[in-house]
């Protein structure tokens, strides 16, 4: 299965992210790293966090078709290495992509049987206060991601579910239960082993 998660920068989505694989190891979910241009903030690390690269060498990839989507955000370029994802799902695992609304829909196309997620705090105050307390951007970094959240929200009605990332613990829980309905649905459905015999 492929899960995408997107929503404002701020909405959650690591933190969702996080907690869903901690709490749900059973999930065995793999996270997919994306390629970007954007400088690391600190503490983030190359191959963990992002793979750090410049414009030339982003460039050389989609060039390449190295990525199954990418796509221009708040200035920096961001993308989704295929390999990785391709190799997951040929290996039958369930592979969560954190992207924007525009490579979203990239996948969507590509993989009409993915679920996509989009998150958003209950309002715009709570979003720029949780980027605030994130700590990690400038106030002019801030108000860049900001300016993009109507456009984001334009899209989100073409996603699978929404959901309000109001208290952290129904979030994950709701994804949670996403997930055993989506893997549950019959068109995904395959005969255990002992109904094969
Ligand atoms: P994103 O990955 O979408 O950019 P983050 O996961 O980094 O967003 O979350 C932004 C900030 O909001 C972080 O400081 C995080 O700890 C906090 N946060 C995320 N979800 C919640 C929540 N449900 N309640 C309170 N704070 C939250
Ligand atoms: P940040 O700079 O805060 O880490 O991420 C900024 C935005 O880039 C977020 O909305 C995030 O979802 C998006 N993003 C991260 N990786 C990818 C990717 O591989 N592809 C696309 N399209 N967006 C991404």
């Amino acid at each position: 299965m492929l899960i995408l998660i997107s929503g404002p920068s701020g909405s959650g989505k690591g933190t969702v992210c996080a907690r869903l694989m901690e709490n749900f190891p059973d999930l065995d979910l793999k996270l997919s790293v994306s390629a970007t241009t954007r400088p690391p903030r600190p503490g983030e690390v190359h191959g963990r966090d992002y793979f750090f690269m410049s414009r030339e060498e982003f460039e050389k990839l989609v060039a390449e078709g190295g990525f199954l989507e990418w796509a221009p955000i708040y200035g920096y370029f961001y993308g989704t290495p295929a390999g990785p994802v391709r190799d997951a799902l040929a290996r039958g695992e369930s592979v969560v992509l954190e992207i924007d609304v525009q490579g979203g829909l990239q996948i969507k196309e590509q993989f009409p049987d993915a679920v996509l997620i989009f998150l958003i705090p209950p309002s715009r105050k709570v979003l720029r206060d949780r980027l605030i307390s994130r700590g990690t951007d400038s106030r002019a970094e801030i108000e860049k991601r900001m300016i993009w959240v109507d456009t984001e929200l334009s899209f989100m009605f073409r996603y699978d579910y929404i959901l309000v990332n109001d208290r952290l613990g129904d979030t994950v829980f709701k994804v949670r239960c996403i997930l055993e309905a989506e893997r549950s649905r019959a068109r995904r459905f395959t005969l255990p082993g002992g109904w094969r015999t």
